[in-house]
């Protein structure tokens, strides 16, 4: 339940992030009990602060994926400090969403560290839409705290406590600023929003996002991971929001996504308009388990982002509209048991 209460949180926040940065301090639901919980190896996850936080502690310091809500950030750095002393020298944030990387202005402000001072690291793209004159104009108040480390490249190699830590930029999947971090030695892999094992996924198309992006940043994710005996275990997902997993739960969730883009891609081959895809409730199977009362994701939105995305991709530039394809198969819509292209 709480899974999706934080969920809608997010959502909010998210749309509090697409209208105006500054909003999110009113889009503030109460205080969540903060939970943290040993993970494997020097990971930690600490949740209730907005988006899960990933800790990575040793003698070298701290080194944070994402940082929560700036109005946790207070009780959340007395987490913190109760797994470590040692100074926050790394910063990683996964995408622009304000429970993602809300604290981020707190922990600059601590005292300075001059031989080492804090890094704070995201793709470009989450830097340059936090930093648009539209995005400055609403949020004048954020100066400190922006990820100033950027990268650019597909990936980035950090190398802290003794632990390789490799940065994966996932190109256009939740926003287009996503990034997926392997803790290489710990086995642990941190996916921010790209995944979120209660909820279907937040697809933000105004930032950048795209159902195939997401699908393909869930394939890598698996790329990643390494099941134990019986496929349980081994590599520990750490996702947006909701519990630690496993490479199962990852397998269930992309399977989930790529059948969805794949009966909307269907419907759309036969000139379905959106209104009529949403009549046909093409995810009503799915719906019990991604989707509460409270959810942000409701259907219709998640419906309505894959389809969207389905749509800009497949409009020729000419302005043609696509070929029906797929009628040969006779593939009702809403028909059950459509499996996913190829790869499993
Ligand atoms: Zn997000």
């Amino acid at each position: 339940m709480t899974k999706h209460l934080t969920l809608a949180a997010v959502g909010l926040l998210a749309l509090a992030a697409a209208a105006s940065l500054g909003a999110q301090q009113a889009a503030t639901v109460e205080p969540t009990p903060l939970e943290v919980l040993k993970v494997q190896g020097n990971v930690f996850m600490l949740a209730g602060a907005g988006g899960n936080i990933s800790l990575q502690v040793g003698r070298e310091g701290v080194l944070m994926v994402d940082t929560g809500l700036a109005a946790a950030a207070p009780r959340m750095m007395a987490e913190v400090r109760k797994l470590s002393p040692g100074p926050i020298r790394w910063i990683v944030n996964t995408h622009l969403h304000p429970d993602h990387w809300g604290g981020n202005e707190t922990i600059a402000g601590l005292p300075p560290d001059n031989l080492q001072p804090l890094k704070i690291a995201a793709h470009e793209n989450m830097l340059n839409r936090l930093t648009t004159p539209e995005a400055s104009a609403q949020a004048p108040a954020v100066q400190r705290g922006l990820p100033l480390n950027e990268y650019f490249t597909p990936t980035k190699d950090v190398h802290f406590n003794g632990e390789a830590i490799v940065l994966y930029h996932e190109p256009k999947a939740h926003t287009d600023g996503d990034t997926v971090v392997l803790f290489r030695g710990s086995d642990v892999v941190s996916t921010g929003d790209i995944f979120t094992p209660g909820g279907y996924p937040f697809i933000d198309v105004d930032n950048g996002g795209t159902v195939k992006g997401e699908i393909d940043a869930l394939n890598h994710i698996l790329q990643l991971t390494v099941p134990a005996k019986t496929q349980e275990g081994g590599t520990y997902v750490i996702p947006g929001h909701g519990r630690i997993c496993d490479e199962a739960d990852v397998v269930e969730f992309r399977d989930m996504v790529v059948i969805v883009r794949d009966r909307i891609q269907d419907a759309i081959n036969k000139r379905m308009t959106i209104e009529q895809v949403k009549a046909a409730r093409l995810t009503r199977d799915y719906d019990t388990q991604y989707v509460s009362p409270t959810s942000f994701v409701t259907t219709d939105r998640f419906v309505e982002a894959v389809y969207k995305s389905l749509s800009a991709a497949s409009t020729p530039a000419r302005g043609q509209t696509p070929a029906p394809g797929g009628a040969g198969r006779g593939q009702a819509p809403g028909g059950r048991g459509q499996a996913p292209t190829g790869r499993r």
